[in-house]
């Protein structure tokens, strides 16, 4: 038999407007899941998945009925987002343990997906359990970046597994048979990204009550800046089955063909031509990008119909709307077959008009053409002198 006793402890942080994560901590049914989405969706993503998984995992007596758990709290997420547009895009991660009785002895199972992580405090010796489904998690796993770089990543925040925003998600599974002294530990990255492993150690190796842990956790993280939401769980094995040392086996959930190590997030995304989740912030560049393109095809066309030209088409005199010889795509349309023809305009106004005249409107373009009528008339003599022996006559051609 195993006992537990857990504490837990969860706190919106230094700068976060709200709490966006939501915690399970229920005597053998744990749960720290870290939301994500605009106008409230993560609060509502990560509320919705402790609910689900608060029902499931009340009936869950093995490793099958933890990932139906998970799976179920997916589905929960999907359905509390229901058609409201402020919630697409949504998620939350989850990382969840039961204990769960086996033929061997009592067991502590663990699911995961995305980056909230669990990890095993064992003979003063912190060790992560979970792999984090995150971009730099998996560039790190190819060998394409250090955990050095990884820190600092622009994308370092960009989850690649997440509930509620797939029918499918894959989850990671493993079984942990702990040793009475040994302590779970699962967060938030909001504990991660500010406290390093050996502070964390610390703190589980000097502190015995699994609330206070929990809560001197958080508290440090605050201190250190309290970037994201903090949530913590602490679960010590009182008394246990194992009685040597304890051990973490691993159970893997991925579907055939897709065994963690034979193919990279890299190599599967580019065969699934996209990932499998998307991420708000991901959504949200695309939309950014799609903004700037429709704005930038708006102002050409716009500017391109705001611009107009005077020009000769064999023998008249015409106007077109647009930029001579167009604008990218966008070609000159024309707009007005004046009835003007170059008979009625100066041998120089001709040469200016075979390469184009433009004007800021349609109405000065007009004008353009009725100042040249004019100017025409009036370079023209008001009388005809006959003196004997000459002749002078106006010419009107070429
Ligand atoms: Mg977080």
């Amino acid at each position: 038999m195993t006992v537990l006793r857990s504490g837990s402890a969860t706190d919106k942080g230094m700068i976060r407007a709200a709490n966006q994560d939501s915690v399970l901590n229920d005597t053998t049914s744990f749960a720290v899941c870290d939301g994500m989405g605009g106008h409230a969706g993560g609060e509502i993503a990560s509320a919705a998945a402790v609910d689900s998984l608060r029902a499931s995992l009340a009936t869950t007596t093995t490793a099958e009925g933890l990932m139906e758990a998970v799976r179920a709290a997916n589905q929960a997420v999907i359905d509390a987002g229901g058609d409201d547009p402020n919630l697409v895009g949504m998620g939350t991660t989850a990382v969840v343990a039961r204990l769960v009785g086996t033929s061997a002895g009592d067991r502590l199972l663990l699911a995961n997906v995305g980056d909230s992580r669990g990890y095993l405090f064992h003979d003063g010796q912190l060790e992560q359990i979970t792999e984090d489904h995150s971009m730099v998690a998996e560039l790190i796993r190819d060998g394409r970046l250090s955990p050095a770089e990884a820190a600092t990543h622009p994308q370092r925040h960009v989850i690649t597994r997440v509930l509620g925003t797939s029918d499918h998600v894959d989850v990671d599974l493993f079984e942990l048979n702990l040793i009475s002294g040994d302590r779970v530990l699962l967060c938030s990255d909001g504990l991660i990204n500010e406290l390093d492993e050996e502070e964390i150690t610390r703190v589980l190796d000097t502190v015995a009550d699994p609330t206070e842990a929990a809560e001197d956790l958080v508290r440090r993280a605050n201190a250190h800046g309290g970037a994201d939401n903090i949530s913590v769980i602490v679960i010590d094995a009182l008394v246990s089955d194992g009685v040597s040392s304890s051990s973490i086996s691993t159970v893997r959930a991925t579907p055939p063909g897709l065994e963690k190590g034979e193919e990279s997030w890299l190599q599967r995304r580019r065969r699934l031509g996209a990932p499998r989740a998307i991420t708000f912030r991901v959504v949200g560049f695309a939309l950014l990008v799609v903004a700037l393109i429709v704005g930038a095809i708006s102002f050409i066309t716009w500017y391109s119909n705001s611009q107009y030209y005077v020009t000769s088409e064999g023998n008249s005199i015409v106007i077109y709307q647009g930029r001579p010889g167009g604008l990218l795509w966008i070609s000159p349309k024309k707009v007005e077959t004046t009835s003007t023809t170059l008979n009625e305009v100066l041998p120089i106004r001709r040469a200016i008009l075979a390469k184009d005249v433009t004007e800021p409107s349609l109405s000065a373009a007009q004008q353009y053409v009725a100042n040249l009528v004019q100017e025409f008339k009036q370079a023209q003599p008001t009388t005809t002198t006959t003196v004997p022996g000459t002749s002078t006559t106006a010419t009107s051609g070429g």
